[in-house]
């Protein structure tokens, strides 16, 4: 087999990393390599995302800016979230791409690549269906995403998911299991659970006791010292699930809780099956769980019909959770939703006032989170090294990032780290190797 090179290029979320994995280990199974340098590939691919205007304005850019780079001879495949959208029209949209794949049919890629080089463009954009079980070529040796759900049943009307991702598809338990197991064997430290509705898990699943707690329980006993999930639905999320990551020591002390908007009145336009005060008991319940719990979250502002007086509630959920972080956008328009069509649109202006307030506002009371932890000991699984003043740098037992005064050997492994400032620390025993996550080295509330 001829030996080719590959480049691959990702937009948008985990799942879509976690794809472009797939991409690259399905198609070394083909004779191709992954490259760093695009003027170096034989295939290019661009994984993209549709969730926001911006990330299709920079793809379509990209896609024009490859042609002086790529070699003469080179093929160009669009797939992702973008190209299920919009299909074949993105032959005519944006000049040079070869060929077209869907979410769900990375299997076809090696194929698709061989008839576009013939010199025929292809598409090929299946409704997304079904759940692929490819081999991956993991970009860590350390830390790995395994996903567990495909797509999402809800129908947040400002969201382009369900359309391009199609409906909920749980993986089979055992597979997630085995594949959790290989990866503890093979000295990997951390999994991070994967869904666009993650704990939506086995709601598709006709077995009346497999669901999202009961996987984490199952995940949790496989010993993998530490265990992420990304992204949680609050309307979703039962007291189980609180119990099961309090019971566990390497389940991660952080929850992802998409709030969107601090309304009732704009949560039910956005069609997102809870209310203000609903949210603000699940919080409840998860910090009496763990007084020191991560909450982060996301926010849209301006959504159509959102008054003042509906993002000043936001507001004031947002002093009430005191979340470790926020990712705020303004609310773009996605073609085919709902959202889209509605009228009462706020003004640019608008949008742009209140999103500054929301990172306002996240500064103060994301601050206020960090400093609780200052004096006290955490665990920090070591990614790498720091942008800057030659530190080291890796994310805690709650997914924040701490740094320290470390060697790049450390790089996968846990470090006990005692927090100077919000987010600097010092090692505890500089000369001693990884430790294992246990129970012991998590901070305790008070201590
Ligand atoms: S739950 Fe998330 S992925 Fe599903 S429709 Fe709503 S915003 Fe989109």
């Amino acid at each position: 087999m001829d030996e080719k090179n590959l480049y691959v290029e990702t937009w948008g979320c985990q799942l879509n990393y976690h794809r472009s994995e797939k991409i690259t280990g399905h198609l070394s199974n083909y004779g191709y390599k992954p490259v760093e340098k695009i003027t170096e590939a034989d295939l290019i691919i661009f994984n993209t995302c549709a969730v926001r205007g911006k990330s299709e304005e920079k793809v379509r850019g990209r896609i024009g800016q490859v042609k002086n780079q790529r070699k003469e001879d080179s093929i160009l495949g669009v797939g992702g979230c973008m190209a299920q959208h919009f299909g074949v029209d993105l032959f005519s949209q944006s000049g040079g791409v070869d060929f077209v794949f869907g979410t769900s049919n990375l299997g076809e890629i090696p194929d698709l690549a061989n008839r576009a080089r013939q010199g025929e463009p292809v598409a090929s954009i299946p409704k997304p269906s079904g759940f692929e079980n490819l081999p991956v070529l993991r970009q860590s040796d350390y830390f790995a995403w395994v996903t567990i759900a495909e797509g999402c049943s809800n129908a947040c009307s400002y969201c382009i998911v369900p359309q391009v991702r199609g409906p909920l598809r749980s993986r089979g338990p055992d597979k997630i299991i085995r594949e959790v197991e290989q990866l503890a064997e093979n000295g990997y430290r951390e999994v991070q659970l994967l869904g666009q509705n993650v704990n939506a898990f086995g709601k598709d699943i006709e077995k009346g006791d497999v669901d999202f707690a009961w996987l984490l329980e199952r995940v949790a006993a496989t010993g993998i010292p530490r265990i992420s999930f990304t992204t949680p639905h609050p309307a979703d999320l039962d007291a189980e699930t609180l119990v099961v990551m309090n019971d566990n020591p390497n389940l991660v002390r952080h929850i992802h809780l998409p709030l969107q908007s601090g309304s009732t009145r704009v949560l039910q336009i956005m069609n997102r099956n809870y209310t203000r005060e609903e949210y603000l008991e699940i919080v409840g319940k998860a910090r009496r769980t763990d007084p020191l719990i991560n909450i982060t979250t996301d926010i849209i502002v301006g959504h159509p019909g959102e008054t003042e007086e509906d993002f000043r509630k936001t507001l004031d959920v947002i002093n009430q959770v005191k979340y470790g972080s926020i990712y705020v956008a303004q609310f773009s328009p996605r073609p085919k939703t709902r959202s889209a069509q509605m009228d009462d649109h706020v003004p640019e202006e608008e949008k742009k006032r209140r999103l500054e307030a929301v990172l306002e506002k996240q500064e103060e009371t994301s601050r206020e989170y960090d400093r609780q932890f200052i004096g006290k000991t955490v665990e920090v699984l070591v990614e790498g090294e720091a942008r800057k003043d030659n530190k080291m740098y890796g994310k805690n037992e709650f997914r924040k990032t701490v740094e320290f005064e470390g060697t790049e050997s450390m790089a996968g492994e846990f470090r006990k780290v005692r927090l100077e400032s919000e987010n600097t620390g010092y090692l505890l025993n500089p000369d001693e190797g990884s430790v294992k996550n246990d129970s012991d080295h998590h901070v305790k509330p008070g201590v």
